[in-house]
């Protein structure tokens, strides 16, 4: 290993003061920036509230731009269905704050100014390789780095994926750091677009020195609860890196919940280097934590489309990806006078057998009006159908996608409309883009089918998903809509009644801590703050509502 010259340390200081001085600029700008093209962006102002408050909006019908959500700095062929999308989408009705907007600008320009491929990428790895240690820290090295990194690990399904990066995302912002995509593999290969225009999110593995971070876990002795427990969350200088353990079993470590509380909170900010693992939607935490809640507030006036609006900016499918929803949607989907998304995922701890989840089904989808009842059979010689009498012509036609692992669901509600008029006269199709049968996350195709599905789910007018899943989560996130969730069985059955409409479009924080941070002790943590409340789809969650 290289230890560090005084020549470097002297010119990583002037540098790291030269990069404070760009960065302190850049924020004073991007806040300028909105005030004066506030209405060039494409946004509807909705009310400007007291003088310190963001100014909302909700963006045009239409408008590539998202209301100024996306920035206008990339090139269009690079990445179809970035600009695109939304001509596909109902109209976003969710307010959008210019604080939020500003913040993603200004973190667009952090990005850039210490992304993989600038000089500062290349200090901050080379300090991450050869530490400084107590005897060659200079006061320089103590004061802290402008570039600052968070390693985001991919870990479970892609819906789960989709959600910590989303979590992770959220924290950078508000820690002033740079969100990196690890990609061990081949199987997150063209699925997405680079989100942050002139730089890019993917960690270069080749000489990253931080090796094998896809097998961390709750032994890594770099991570938080096992520095917390070890006592040196105050050691100076502090590591260069930590891990932070967010993967389901991090409650019954000791300390990796401290995540969620000051304590934990201050020893990360002294490090440049943060790894996380995590296959939970961790985000309606950092609401927990007090010194967030005032920025949080700013950037989401309204907390119940965190995930829509961060989504909507993050996740934008590749070429390859939108070629396939755009062929699937405008082969089956686009010239129906509405679309209903049917999500049906079934989980083994959950069991239920295929005819009860299907009456379950059916008996949500009429109970709600969803799809039309059917007319029971006539006899085969009448010669009118029902409402269709005199000139044959449907009265509406609706597009019915169902997106599951399993075929069994698609057959038989496809069978149902072919052997079964529609009570109302409504022509009803019905289609289902796969049935892979088994999850396999590790494998690059099933994953851009997986995305292309989550797609098109997300064009739907009205979403019918299955409790607990997180791929449903990212279909009506993006969408923007509040589903109607198909409840979790009770001891093989349906419940009663057989779903509900949600309460809210954000997704479930399956894992909270529960976990009181100054009484040291266990807490109830759909019960701390107003805007998060228990998960009605799995009430050990806990999930941002309005
Ligand atoms: P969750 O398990 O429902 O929370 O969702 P995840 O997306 O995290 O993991 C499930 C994975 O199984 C997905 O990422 C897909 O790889 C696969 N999968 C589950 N349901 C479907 C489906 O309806 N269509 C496709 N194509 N893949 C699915």
């Amino acid at each position: 290993m290289r230890q560090s010259t005084g020549e470097d340390r002297r010119s990583a200081l002037g540098e790291a003061s030269m990069l404070r001085w760009v960065w302190d600029g850049l924020q004073l700008c991007a806040d300028r920036l909105w005030q004066g093209t506030e209405d060039e962006d494409g946004g509807w102002r909705v009310s400007s509230q007291k003088e310190d408050d963001p100014l909302v909006t909700v963006a045009k019908p239409h408008d590539r731009l998202l209301g100024g959500l996306l920035s206008p700095d990339f090139d269009d062929r690079s990445c179809l269905s970035r600009y695109r999308a939304v001509l596909y989408r109902r109209p976003s009705l969710h307010v959008l704050s210019s604080h939020l907007v500003s913040a993603l600008r200004r973190y667009e320009s952090l990005h850039r100014l210490c992304g993989p491929g600038t000089s500062a990428y290349e200090r901050a790895v080379a300090r991450l390789r050869s530490p400084p240690t107590p005897s060659n820290t200079s006061d320089g090295d103590a004061a802290p780095s402008v570039c600052r990194y968070i390693v985001w690990t991919p870990h479970a399904g892609l819906g789960n994926r989709m959600l910590t990066l989303t979590s992770a995302f959220l924290y950078a912002l508000l820690t002033d750091r740079v969100l990196l995509f690890h990609r061990p593999g081949d199987d997150l290969k063209d699925l997405f677009c680079e989100p942050f225009p002139g730089s890019t999110w993917i960690l270069p593995d080749g000489d990253f020195p931080l090796r094998g971070m896809e097998r961390f876990d709750m032994r890594t002795g770099e991570s938080l609860g096992n520095v917390l427990g070890r006592g040196e969350g105050t050691l100076e200088p502090p590591p260069p890196w930590m891990y932070v353990h967010l993967r389901h079993d991090y409650t019954r470590g000791a300390n990796d919940r401290l995540f969620f509380c000051d304590e934990g909170q201050n020893a990360l900010r002294r490090v440049d280097w943060v790894v996380l693992l995590s296959d939970n939607y961790f985000l309606p935490g950092l609401f927990l934590i007090p010194r967030y809640e005032q920025e949080l507030a700013r950037m989401f006036p309204r907390r119940d489309a965190v995930f829509h609006h961060l989504g909507r900016y993050l996740f934008h499918p590749s070429n390859t990806v939108w070629g396939m929803v755009m062929r699937y949607h405008g082969s089956y989907m686009a010239r129906a006078e509405e679309r209903i998304g049917i999500q049906v995922r079934t989980f083994a701890w959950a069991p239920i057998s295929t005819d009860e989840l299907y009456s379950q089904i059916i008996s949500c989808a009429h109970g709600e009006s969803i799809l039309p009842r059917v007319r029971e059979r006539e006899p085969r010689n009448a010669t009118t159908t029902g409402a269709q009498p005199d000139s044959g012509q449907p009265t509406r036609s609706k597009a019915v996608l169902v997106v599951s692992l399993h075929g069994e669901y698609y057959e038989r509600i496809k069978d149902l409309y072919y052997e079964h008029d529609a009570a109302g006269g409504e022509a009803v199709s019905v289609f289902q883009p796969t049935h892979l049968d088994q999850q396999q996350s590790g494998e690059r195709l099933h994953n851009q089918k997986a995305l292309a599905e989550m797609l098109l789910l997300s064009f739907s007018d009205v979403a019918l998903t299955s409790a607990v899943s997180t791929f449903g989560y990212v279909s009506h996130g993006l969408a923007g809509l509040r589903p109607w969730v198909l409840m979790s069985p009770v001891d093989r059955k349906a419940p009663n009644p057989p779903c509900r409409l949600a309460a809210t479009i954000e997704p479930c924080f399956h894992s909270p801590p529960h976990y009181d941070c100054r009484a040291k002790a266990r807490g109830d943590d759909g019960k701390v703050v107003r805007h998060v409340r228990h998960c009605e789809d799995l009430s050990n969650g806990v999930q941002l509502v309005e």
